[in-house]
């Protein structure tokens, strides 16, 4: 007899996913052989560096890399990491206590809760937001709180508005900057604030600095970690998939504070046995590459960014010109919301687009396009867009 396969609570009670009308109107679009352009993916549509890929074909046959991995990662990746950030930040850290491997950087977010949120813990998570922060959170029992990313607040949170309250029984706060999908990066002060009120109240911040080397105007952004007290409360998270096109290998890392590097390398050493060695072996190479190896990469988006911005403006659509990530966050036309633009853009110009809604709340009345399309394409868009707005 067919058995009831009950979901878990914690899966049945998942936000709605907010996507899932438009990946369905693009699927069918497709089916019906429109010629989509698809600005709604989050992932390099340009191939990981040669010499990345020729250090994972050296690595892969050796034996040792057979065997399981160690959860936290080999000393001479956590080295690796240690010697880049000493190069890029001019932060010093212990390999043997602040850094540890990560099976990309979402997966460090995922766990992080787990570590360190018991029940009804508050914790704090930027809206719009990568979602990962809150379901993280949700898997851990934890209360995410969402704080409002605004325009007129540079997209940094208002700390202000947060009551004491629920400051004290946070434990645990999420930034990402440069940010994701408002593209907006911050500045010192910013940071400064946000690390005198973990002081204050006793919370750990996590930093999830992803986009730290997708940066097109020279101004390069800083490490959380560059901020006095940081070490104190932080711990902050890298990933090799922007900066190196490598979503689909699996590597990041942590860094930071090592109590709270402890807690985590807990769960890890619980839950997974880390990071395949030759994969590290070849992220080792990665980390080590002169950065002008970069910098072409940094142009195709700012080409792309400024074909998409410009484009945009010119047929009257309100935008943020991004500095950094490969996004660029638009404001939808008055007529429509975040959703019905981005229905609008897949039915009648084959475009597909991320409603802003999509990453919270805050997100409505915006739509995220992703630059991971060549500058043709993207003055195609531009073009098809005009067509119908
Ligand atoms: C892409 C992304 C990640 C996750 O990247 P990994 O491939 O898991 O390392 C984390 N945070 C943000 C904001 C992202 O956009």
């Amino acid at each position: 007899m067919k058995k009831t396969i009950e979901l878990a609570g914690r899966v049945k009670h998942l936000p709605p996913y907010l996507f899932d009308k438009i990946d369905k109107l693009k699927k069918q679009a497709r089916a019906k052989g429109v010629d989509l352009i698809d600005l709604s993916i989050g992932d390099p549509d340009i191939p990981t560096p040669a010499h990345i890929v020729d250090a994972l074909k050296a690595a892969a046959p050796k034996p040792e890399h057979h065997r399981y991995p160690a959860y936290e990662g080999m000393l001479a990746y956590r080295e690796a990491v240690a010697r880049w950030y000493l190069r890029r930040f001019g932060v010093t850290l212990d390999p043997g206590t602040e850094v540890l491997s990560l099976i990309g950087s979402k997966e460090g977010i995922g766990h992080l809760p787990l570590a360190f949120v018991n029940q009804g813990d508050v914790v704090l998570c930027p809206s719009p937001g990568y979602p990962v922060y809150t379901i993280g959170t949700m898997f851990a029992g934890g209360e995410p709180l969402l704080m409002p990313l605004r325009e007129e607040n540079g997209y940094f949170p208002d700390f202000s508005a947060i009551p004491v309250d629920v400051l004290k029984q946070t434990k645990l706060m999420f930034l990402n900057y440069p940010n994701n999908p408002t593209s907006a990066v911050c500045g010192r002060g910013q940071f400064m604030e946000a690390v005198e009120l973990a002081h204050k109240y006793n919370f750990i911040i996590c930093h999830d600095a992803a986009y730290s080397e997708v940066y097109f105007n020279g101004k390069k952004p800083m490490s959380f970690l560059e901020i006095d007290g940081a070490r104190d409360v932080a711990v902050e998270l890298h990933s090799l998939s922007k900066t190196y096109n490598m979503t689909g290998w699996r590597i990041g890392f942590a860094v930071g504070n090592a109590d709270i590097i402890f807690g985590l390398g807990k769960i890890k050493t619980n839950l997974d046995s880390g990071v395949f060695q030759a994969v590290q072996e070849a992220a080792v190479a990665a980390l080590e590459t002169d950065d002008s190896i970069l910098a072409p990469l940094r142009d195709t988006y700012r080409a792309r960014r400024d074909a998409l911005y410009d484009g945009l403006k010119a047929i009257g659509i309100e935008a943020m010109r991004p500095e950094a990530t490969f996004y660029l966050w638009a404001k939808v036309p008055a007529r429509f919301n975040s959703e019905s633009f981005a229905v609008h853009l897949l039915e009648n110009a084959g475009i597909s687009a991320t409603p802003g809604n999509g990453f919270g709340e805050a997100g409505e009345g915006y739509i995220r396009f992703a630059l991971t399309v060549d500058v043709g394409r993207m003055k195609e868009a531009v073009e098809r867009m005009r067509k119908i707005i």
